[in-house]
């Protein structure tokens, strides 16, 4: 068993029922355990700032799935929430990304990195995931979240 630490966003249409309905269909899979959820927070967006505010969240959960069966899954959800992806970092039901699995470092760009190439530089990612684990090291720099997260806002 791995714990899988993932985040998730949401900017379109009833964003807490989004989140919820996520966190459902991922507890609902046989091989997924949803250990803990930060709380929901909202944010201001990045990248691409005409459009709505996001509501975002963390999740530590403990998997039999591989990492890309993860992603797999991870996807599936996306698509059953009807996620709409026409413009990058663009209004969405819902994204899901894997931040950190265990402490393991991959590189299979463009399909899969972890940890999450992004996840130090946003604070979107690091304020909820600090709340549920900030002890927990990032492999990429042997820094915890929680440092991570201070080093971040200063
Ligand atoms: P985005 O729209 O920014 O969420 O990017 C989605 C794409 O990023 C998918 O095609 C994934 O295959 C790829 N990807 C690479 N690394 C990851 C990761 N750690 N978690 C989720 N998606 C990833």
């Amino acid at each position: 068993m791995t714990k899988a630490y993932l985040g998730l966003g949401t900017n379109l249409g009833q964003k807490k029922e989004n989140l919820e309905k996520a966190l459902e269909v991922l507890n609902s899979h046989g091989s997924v355990q949803v250990l803990k959820v930060s709380s929901f927070y909202e944010t201001d967006p990045v990248g691409y700032e005409n459009q709505d505010i996001f509501l975002n969240a963390a999740v530590v959960c403990e998997t039999s799935l591989g990492p890309y069966e993860l992603l797999d899954f991870i996807q599936e959800i996306e698509k059953a929430l009807k996620r709409v992806r026409e413009i990058r970092w663009g209004p969405r039901t819902i994204d899901v990304d894997i931040l950190l699995y265990d402490s393991l470092e991959l590189l299979d760009e463009p399909r899969l990195i972890i940890p999450h190439p992004r996840m130090v530089e946003r604070e979107f990612v690091l304020v909820p995931l600090s709340e549920i684990a900030p002890e927990m090291v990032h492999p990429g720099t042997g820094k915890s979240i929680a440092l991570l997260l201070e080093e971040l806002k200063n």
